[in-house]
């Protein structure tokens, strides 16, 4: 069994992010990214302090819009209009989940899609999944990262989704589908799920249950990608019981030390990108133009032929 190790990856791509900023920006205007945090959920907190490190690493600009548990719809949405109007913010992330009272899809879509940084408004995902995006939700961009960078072929892969969400499981079943791979996205309401998953050449399961998946799911030799974070008397885990499943599958992403790493990394990557994207348009510098079309690896760009 070999480790999907997220950290060196997640490090080779924050380095290059922070060579590309470097050549490409001047001190006084570097790309910001604004990150919302609604109050009240400590695990938020965590990443959103982690996100904000990894902006200091690649000489991004981040800004925090601290805002109160009892906020309002109208007031949260304010904030986000306050932002869109903002020439200096490059990109936007609203932290996730949010508060029982507030409705996330509403809020998210109040992001311009310019600024829509993990690519969860309707338009960009309606581009991401008529294959037309060049960038993709992080999680979703970073487990396809993890897989190719560990040379797994997915073309013609029988891939098992735990989870449809659309900020995890529906978009990188979708990302899977455009490279080529036979896909089964499973849920809640999925009946039998080990008839799935004991077909799986690659799992990937991202339903925020710990330790949900034991060998009697796993199809001897299968890639296993954990992308639940959980909290068990304060020790994360993941939503695969890593040591009960070991020494039945190929590779297997640890928790923590996977996915996570990469999800940071890849914000990195799209504010990046919606930042070259916003100068290209503006002219502002067009000697740099060129060098600013920063490339993207989730392949969801190109054009889909040969189906
Ligand atoms: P979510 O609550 O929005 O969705 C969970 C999905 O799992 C749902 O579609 C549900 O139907 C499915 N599900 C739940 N229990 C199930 C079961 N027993 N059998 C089959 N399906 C089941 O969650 P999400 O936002 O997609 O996050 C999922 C997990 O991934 C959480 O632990 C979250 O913390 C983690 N996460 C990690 C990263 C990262 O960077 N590693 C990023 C985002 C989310």
């Amino acid at each position: 069994m070999e480790i999907l190790d997220g950290k060196i990856l997640s490090n080779q791509i924050k380095n290059k992010v922070k060579d590309d900023v470097i050549r490409l920006y001047s001190e006084e205007q570097k790309p910001l990214l604004a990150c919302i945090i609604v109050e009240g959920n400590k695990a938020s907190e965590t990443y959103v302090a982690s996100k904000q490190k990894a902006c200091e690493f690649c000489g991004i600009e981040s800004k925090v819009v601290r805002l109160p548990e009892n906020i309002s719809q109208i007031e949260l949405e304010n904030q986000i209009d306050f932002l869109n109007k903002d020439e200096t913010v490059s990109a936007i992330l609203l932290q996730l989940p949010l508060p029982k009272h507030l409705n996330s899809t509403s809020a998210i879509n109040k992001i311009i899609p310019e600024k829509d940084v993990d690519c969860l408004t309707n338009l960009n995902l309606g581009c991401l999944f008529s294959g037309y995006s060049s960038f993709a939700p992080c999680t979703a961009t970073g487990i396809i990262k993890l897989l190719e960078n560990n040379n797994i072929s997915i073309e013609g892969k029988n891939v098992v989704v735990i989870g449809r969400s659309l900020l995890v499981g529906k978009s990188v079943a979708c990302l899977l589908e455009q490279k080529n791979a036979t896909v089964t996205l499973c849920h809640r309401r999925t009946k039998n799920l080990k008839d799935y998953t004991l077909n799986a050449d690659i799992l990937i399961v991202a339903i925020g249950s710990p330790k949900f998946i034991t060998k009697d799911f796993v199809k001897t030799g299968a890639v296993i990608v954990d992308v639940g974070i959980n909290r068990i008397d304060g020790k994360i885990c993941g939503d695969v019981d890593f040591d009960n499943v070991k020494e039945y599958c190929s590779y297997i992403s640890p928790v923590p030390g996977g996915v996570g790493p990469l999800t940071v990394a890849c914000l990195m990557e799209n504010t990046l990108y919606l930042a070259n994207k916003k100068e290209i348009k503006t002219n502002k510098n067009l000697i740099k133009t060129k060098e600013r079309n920063y490339e993207f690896n989730c392949g969801s760009c190109k054009k889909l032929r040969n189906r």
